[in-house]
């Protein structure tokens, strides 16, 4: 039977040779090289664009490539019966928290204003800003805000958190729902997302939430670009309430030649790199899925597309 992947930009070469070898019994093919559409039980991919899998008539599991399957749940061609499952990589997680503690420090220890100055010829020293004074807030405690904000913590700063549901984390006061929200706002010098990309979290960081932050606070970014609107963004940056902002992700990916991060000074910013999913992880937890769905056992990782992620 068929495994069959869709090719996307980020997907590391070899990937489908990685899988088949722990599934020799299966055959792992690439899109468009499909052969027959009744023999494809699993699909793989990252995009939602593979309009085609409604051909596939005994599709039993679709895997996301990644850690996020918001850009699968738009796809009106997975029936809804067919499970969907991400990749959970502890490794990326570190990586993703990695990023931000650098976003983090990079902002409370002034980078984006040293950049000014050297750029402006000036060797000069500004303020020192305590550790404890610098308070950050992460929205989203899975698995990648969980680590991060017990990371942050480690480091002194204060942290706190915000989720869907109620959470306890050693260290880190957590709020949950919108009465939360406002809370966790107007506590941030810092803001972290780290939310999953939802139909109630799409461009939850718009104008009103960026106003409800203290002025002069920064952005950090490394969940998805629909959480941030980013015209209010540039806007909030303009006016200065905004300081800066970080960010690992974007609406449209790349960015159009006249997006303004391409120029704004008070912008840092990576391509989609924060975190990257290991072929070999990924690779085991679907064949271990494939090997589930055989035996009838629950699949690992599985999306609640209630929740939407
Ligand atoms: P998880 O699914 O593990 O966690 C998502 C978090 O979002 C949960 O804490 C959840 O709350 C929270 N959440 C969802 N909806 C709401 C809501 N309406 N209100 C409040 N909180 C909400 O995701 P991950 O930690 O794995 O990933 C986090 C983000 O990072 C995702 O958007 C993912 O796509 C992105 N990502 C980006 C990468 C990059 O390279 N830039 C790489 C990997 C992931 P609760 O815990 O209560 O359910």
């Amino acid at each position: 039977m068929t495994v069959l992947f869709w090719p996307s930009d980020d997907l590391p070469e070899g990937w489908p040779a990685i899988l088949q070898a722990r599934i020799p019994e299966e055959e792992v093919r690439v899109w468009p090289d499909v052969g027959s559409p009744e023999a494809v039980e699993f699909a793989i991919l990252s995009h939602p664009g593979s309009g085609e899998l409604g051909r596939f008539p005994n599709l039993k599991a679709v895997f996301s490539e990644g850690a996020g399957a918001d850009s699968l749940l738009t796809n009106p061609d997975i029936p809804a019966h067919v499970p969907i499952t991400r990749v959970f990589d502890p490794d990326q997680a570190r990586e993703m928290s990695e990023w931000t503690l650098y976003m983090v420090l990079h902002f409370h220890r002034l980078m984006h204003e040293y950049a000014e100055l050297r750029a402006a010829g000036r060797w000069q020293a500004l303020g020192r800003r305590n550790t404890h004074d610098t308070r950050v807030g992460v929205l989203g405690l899975g698995i990648m805000g969980d680590l991060t904000a017990r990371r942050l913590a480690a480091l002194e700063f204060p942290v706190t958190g915000w989720s869907r549901s109620p959470k306890q984390i050693d260290g880190v006061p957590c709020f949950h729902g919108a009465e939360g929200f406002e809370e966790i706002l107007g506590r941030s010098d810092i803001l972290v997302c780290g939310l999953a990309l939802t139909p109630e979290t799409h461009g939850i960081i718009d104008a009103t939430a960026l106003a409800a932050m203290p002025r002069g606070s920064f952005l950090v970014n490394m969940a998805r670009g629909g959480h941030v609107v980013e015209d209010d963004l540039f806007a909030a940056l303009e006016s200065g309430h905004i300081a800066g902002a970080g960010l690992d992700v974007f609406e449209v990916e790349p960015p159009a030649p006249d997006h303004p991060c391409w120029t704004h000074p008070r912008i840092v910013w990576t391509p989609h790199i924060a975190g990257f999913v290991d072929p070999a992880t990924a690779a085991d937890q679907m064949a271990e899925n494939i090997r589930r769905t055989r035996a009838g056992e629950p699949l690992l990782y599985v999306i609640d597309r209630n929740k939407g992620y």
